[in-house]
Formats: C-alpha cells, structure tokens, sequence
C-alpha cells in the first residue's frame, strides 16, 4: 500500500489497521516520517488547538520496593543514595509552582509504602487549595488508598502500562503483572480519576508488531493522558548494557498516537529531551500539547535517576518556565491558560 493509500484509509476510518502501523514503523524513509509528523501536527492542532499545558512534577521519593530491569531506581540498585522529601517541602513546592502560575502539579515516586494512604492524602489536602490540578503518580496501590486520595482531592492519576505484551511485561517486572497494573487502572477510572497511561519505546526484546499492538492497545483503553517515551538504558540495572530506544521511532509512535487519539493530552516527554537535544521540539511538532518541567527541589533531582542523563537536572523552576515560554513563543504556540482536564470537561 503506498502511504497516499494508507492515510486515505486512516482519513476515512480515523484509525490504522495493524498491518499500517506494523508498516509505518518499518518504513524508515524520512518522506514517511515527515508525513506522519504533519498529519499528527494538523490532527493536534484541530482538536487541541495551540495551547501547550504545563504540569510541573515533583518527584519526591525513589524508594522503591520493586525490581523493574530497566528502571535505575529499582530496590536492587546499590549505587544510588535514597531520598523521600519531607511532607511540608512537598506542600511548598507545590504552592510555589501554584504562584507561577502552573495548572497542575504530577506527585511521583518509586513504590514507597512509607508514604501511606493517609499522609498522600494529607498531601493532596494541603494542595487541593492552591487550585491546581493533582496528578498522582505513585504506582500499583490499594484501593482504599486510590478513594481515599480522590476524596482528598486527586484528579488524576498516571500508570502506564509500560508494554501491552504480557510475556514481556512479566520478563520486565518480576513478581508483577500486566494484568494487575490494568486492573489498578480500571479502578482508578471506576473511581472517578482521569487516567494517564502509555509504554516505553524500544524495550529489550520489543518488536515493531509490539509496538502497534502498543498503540492499539493504548487506543482500547482510551486514556485522557498519554506518555510515550524511549527506553533508556542505565547502567546499574539488569538492562544496563542493551541500546537505547531509537528517538525517531518513538517520535513516530508520539505521532501515531495522536492520531489514533485525537483528543488525548499528549507530554513531549523528558525522556524525549533527554535522549535528544531537539526532543521536545520535535515532540511538540509531531502531535504533543503538554510539556512536564521538572520541579523537584534541585538538591533530590539528579537523585531519581531513573535512566542516566536525564535532562532538566539543573535548573530553577524560573529557568525551566523562561525555557518553556520563549520555545513556545519560538513555536508559536501559546501556555495555557486552563486546567486541562480531559477534553469532555468544561475546564
Ligand atoms: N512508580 C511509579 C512511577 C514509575 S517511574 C509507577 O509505577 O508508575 C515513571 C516512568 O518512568 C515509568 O512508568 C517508566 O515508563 C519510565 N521509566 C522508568 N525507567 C525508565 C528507563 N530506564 N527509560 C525510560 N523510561 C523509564
């Protein structure tokens, strides 16, 4: 099928089949990309406008109980010093990022049970006034503790499914399963939360037949937010040694997403910038509407090392906001001036 082909089918059906995406992410000539970018560019700019959403994240814990391979803050990683930020500096970084004028604050962490039901939802209590938007995104955890959080006033919560294949979703996370992370997100949907989810681009042993049944898979669930981002080796965990996820891909996969997901918030993901000086750039021109400065308390930032090199590692909140706005002036593309919830609420 020639791509004038394909994107007739998609323009009329508003999805691909999974032989075109299997096809769209073979295809590595740089016509096919520079199309995809453009029809998800014009997609995003219908149905989402110029706006850019900012959601600042503070990342205050990286204790973690489990063993992700891929993940440098896993409980197995001898080599890195462990931090949890204090309740009240959590609180204060989150009303600062309120008095710049940030819409929404992302809280994530390792899975740290230290961080109990109800001190999160002291947290979250202690936010709530500021106006903004909270997002959790704290792992797999009781029910009671997701209804008691939203009761204190989270609105959404970010899980990503990480890879829909369950064969290579249990290879990556010993002792869990895909099938217990889908269900947290079933409740947190039941529970009224908007939900984020997604998967990494280039895992070990991830095939292009993968990666669409990923982009299908993410389409079924209908998410109000979505991150996409490249595998990033680091160096002490199991995967440490494998390759890193390939940029272009996973910007084609971004952009794949947006049009498979019209409406869905799509980040132009740190691990994106981190990967490739231009990341976000190319991120925010191929389909993405939101940008995640992190806003973690500089001296615990480098410390949730997820993956090696991550970008935005230095800088002040006022920095990465001056970054942001003359890009986006750069772009012209404009901050938002509202929430961002999910496209069907009013605000
Ligand atoms: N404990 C939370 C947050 C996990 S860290 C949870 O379980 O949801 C946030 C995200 O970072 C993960 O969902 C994963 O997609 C991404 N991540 C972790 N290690 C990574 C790596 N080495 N390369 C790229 N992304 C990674």
């Amino acid at each position: 099928m020639t791509l004038e082909k394909v994107f007739d089918y998609y323009k009329q059906n508003k999805v691909f089949t999974r032989q075109q995406l299997v096809d769209l992410l073979h295809d590595d000539r740089p016509d096919t990309w520079d199309r995809i970018t453009y029809e998800a560019d014009q997609v995003r700019r219908k149905y989402m406008g110029n706006a850019v959403h900012i959601r600042g994240i503070i990342e205050f814990s990286n204790h973690c109980f489990r063993n992700c391979s891929y993940c440098g803050i896993n409980r197995n990683n001898p080599n890195l010093i462990r931090y949890r930020i204090p309740p009240e500096v959590i609180v204060d970084t989150a009303w600062e990022a309120a008095g710049k004028g940030i819409k929404t604050v992302v809280l994530q962490s390792g899975e740290d049970l230290y961080f109990t039901g109800e001190m999160l939802a002291d947290i979250v209590r202690s936010i709530k006034p500021t106006g903004m938007a909270i997002t959790l995104s704290v792992g797999e955890r009781a029910e009671a503790d997701y209804r008691l959080w939203k009761e204190a006033g989270a609105d959404r919560y970010l899980l990503k499914f990480e890879t829909s294949n369950s064969k290579l979703y249990t290879h990556l996370h010993p002792g869990a399963s895909l099938h217990k992370r889908l269900y947290c997100l079933e409740v947190l949907r039941r529970l009224g939360y908007q939900i984020g989810s997604g998967f990494m681009v280039g895992l070990p042993g991830q095939t292009e037949e993968m990666l669409a049944d990923d982009i299908i898979f993410l389409q079924a669930l209908k998410p109000d937010m979505a991150g996409i981002g490249p595998f990033i080796p680091h160096p002490s965990t199991p995967l440490g040694r494998s390759l890193p996820g390939n940029v272009t891909l996973s910007l084609k996969v971004l952009a794949l997403i947006r049009l498979m997901l019209p409406t869905a918030h799509l980040p132009a993901t740190t691990a994106l910038s981190s990967l490739h000086q231009d990341g976000r750039k190319q991120g925010l021109n191929g389909g993405a509407n939101v940008l995640m400065p992190n806003i973690t308390p500089i001296q615990y930032r480098k410390l949730y090392e997820i993956y090696p090199h991550k970008a935005e590692i230095m800088q002040s909140p006022a920095e990465l906001y001056e970054n942001i706005a003359q890009l986006l002036t750069q772009m012209d593309r404009e901050i938002a001036n509202d929430v961002g919830n999910n496209w069907t609420m009013s605000s």
